[in-house]
């Protein structure tokens, strides 16, 4: 999978303070140093993978970044469109700096990788159906917003 997979935008290199500030967010140092690091991984990592990668890091001022600013730096992120949390059942949360709806499969060892941009996309408008939304939304009385989908993959049988 390369990173053209999906569209990141200006920001998927260098400089977040312009996308920081289109979501309304201050670019503190911290906020960057966690953002450069989620964005710049193609894991999907969990809070604490973050810590690990930036705990010595530098710029984020001499190992005084804390597990539980990575914590309260990545909601803040997510609250504001930045990225978005990922629940995997009976897993950890993860988070994946790519906002767009694509879908995700969980491998057997609880990781979680993208679909393949075309994949994803037959999967997303399979469930994007127009008339399936509708009838849903008449159904339950609901109006459907985010579609998350997780394919959980089990050992392929040899
Ligand atoms: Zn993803």
């Amino acid at each position: 999978m390369s990173d053209a997979t999906h569209n990141q935008g200006p920001h998927a290199h260098g400089d977040h303070r312009a996308l920081f500030a289109a979501h309304g967010l201050r670019c503190t140092r911290q906020r960057q140093v966690v953002y450069a690091a989620l964005a710049g991984s193609r894991e999907h990592p969990t809070a604490e993978a973050i810590y690990d990668a930036v705990k010595g890091c530098a710029e984020a001022g001499d190992g005084t970044i804390s597990l539980a600013t990575v914590y309260n730096t990545l909601e803040t992120l997510t609250q504001r469109g930045l990225c978005r949390k990922l629940a995997t059942p009976g897993g950890p949360t993860r988070f994946d700096a790519i906002t767009d709806e694509h879908a995700h499969v969980v491998a057997p060892d609880g990781s979680l990788v993208d679909l393949p941009e075309d994949l994803s996309d037959r999967v997303m408008a399979g469930v994007r159906n127009p008339e399936l939304i509708a009838e849903i939304e008449k159904r339950l009385g609901v109006k459907v917003g985010r579609i998350s989908i997780h394919l959980s993959a089990q050992e392929a049988a040899e």
